[in-house]
């Protein structure tokens, strides 16, 4: 009856991981969401706009106030300048943000360079709307991106590059020297940029993020896509943005507006006030995460898996090749089973894996949990 324009794609491996989790009474370090709960101001403002009665449909490109607090927070944080009017849209998750920034840059035929492991809602967007994926990996060792070999890509039909940094599920960030690279290209070949930033905050060892909108010749060119999930630790309040030039915003809402029209109300409304309380809230992640990275990473010295400390994200890749010459995706499975302890396989992310041992663990998670994970896989 009906022929799938998703053929290759199943049920992805966040959710069947974390069921596989729950089946098996695992430690999730799988699917990236933290264990503990938001600031208490923010859970009470959440409640209070619900009593209060903020409960109906709120204006289409997101509530007024708190895109005013987006823009202060991009000054503040990034000195960064943004018209709350013509350049911000609150979405309802940075996924589709992501959905409605590539159904509005992609015709069919168009081709998109992306970046090898990928983060999986990329690819299906960009085949809904008739385009076709390029696959370019980044290096095996550390996930850097080669500006050569994506040179050597670049078609009469390439219309977009998406970027992700920091990187999920690598935990590798760019540098300013690559998003300068991207900017010439994009500039000599006329290319739309979809850039994820939602783990913007999450930069360790005094590294700082590098936004698309910071570089005049991507900002005019770009949609830079954030979620209030990861900032917050709200990822089940599915509330992000999308910043991106007048013109560009106006034909992301075209698409916006016809696939959710809105994000939550109470919820923008809740934001909103967190963020006029407490504007320097975003300032303290980088801390707060370094310290759960490194305890989590010093917990695994005896253990016989290597690892390089993450650059950036919630997200540890260890390699255990001195432990196993599994597939990841067994390994993973298995250990949920055998181990109770679950994590992500990254060659899911890959259009064609390299040889490669990695699993990627969440440790958005209480030092508890994290110090029992690490003495289960000291026992691996
Ligand atoms: N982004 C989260 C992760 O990488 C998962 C979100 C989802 O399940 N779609 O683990």
């Amino acid at each position: 009856m009906l022929t799938s324009k998703l053929p290759r794609v199943g049920t992805t491996i966040f959710t069947r991981m974390s069921a596989l989790a729950s089946q098996n009474k695992a430690l999730n370090l799988s699917q990236g969401f933290p264990d503990f709960d938001a600031p208490e101001a923010l859970l009470d403002a959440m409640a209070r706009h619900v009593l209060a009665g903020h409960n109906q449909y709120a204006p289409m490109p997101g509530v007024r106030e708190l895109r005013e607090q987006i823009a202060q927070q991009l000054g503040r944080h990034r000195a960064i300048n943004c018209d709350p009017e013509s350049e911000i849209t609150v979405v309802p998750g940075a996924t589709e943000g992501i959905f409605c920034a590539v159904t509005a840059c992609v015709r069919p035929g168009d081709e998109v360079i992306v970046f090898d492991p990928c983060y999986d809602c990329y690819e299906p967007a960009i085949e809904l709307a008739g385009g076709r994926a390029i696959h370019i990996a980044l290096d095996e060792h550390n996930f850097s991106i080669d500006w050569e070999t994506v040179a050597a890509h670049i078609s009469p039909r390439t219309r977009l590059i998406m970027i992700n940094s920091p990187h999920n599920p690598s935990g590798s960030t760019l540098s300013r020297e690559d998003l300068l690279q991207l900017q010439a290209l994009c500039e000599q070949h006329d290319l739309l940029v979809i850039s994820d930033e939602v783990y913007e905050y999450l930069v360790f060892d005094d590294r700082e993020h590098h936004s698309v909108l910071q570089f005049p010749g991507l900002r005019q060119r770009s949609f830079a896509l954030f979620s209030f999930g990861k900032t917050f630790s709200v990822t089940g309040w599915k509330t992000g943005y999308c910043i991106a030039p007048p013109a560009l915003t106006s034909e992301f809402r075209k698409v916006h507006q016809f696939v959710t029209f809105v994000a939550v109300t109470p919820v923008q409304m809740a934001l909103a006030d967190f963020m006029r309380e407490d504007p320097d809230y975003p300032a303290t992640l980088a801390a707060f995460y370094q310290r759960k990275r490194d305890l989590f990473c010093n917990a695994l010295q005896t253990s016989r898996f290597s690892l390089t400390p993450s650059a950036g994200t919630y997200f540890q890749l260890l390699d255990y090749s001195a432990i196993s010459t599994a597939a990841d995706t067994q390994l993973c499975e298995d250990w949920t089973q055998r181990h109770a302890i679950a994590s992500i396989p990254i060659s899911i992310f890959y259009h064609a894996a390299p040889q490669q041992s990695y699993l990627r663990f969440c440790f958005a998670k209480s030092d508890e949990v994290l110090l029992e994970a690490a003495e289960i896989l000291c026992k691996i």
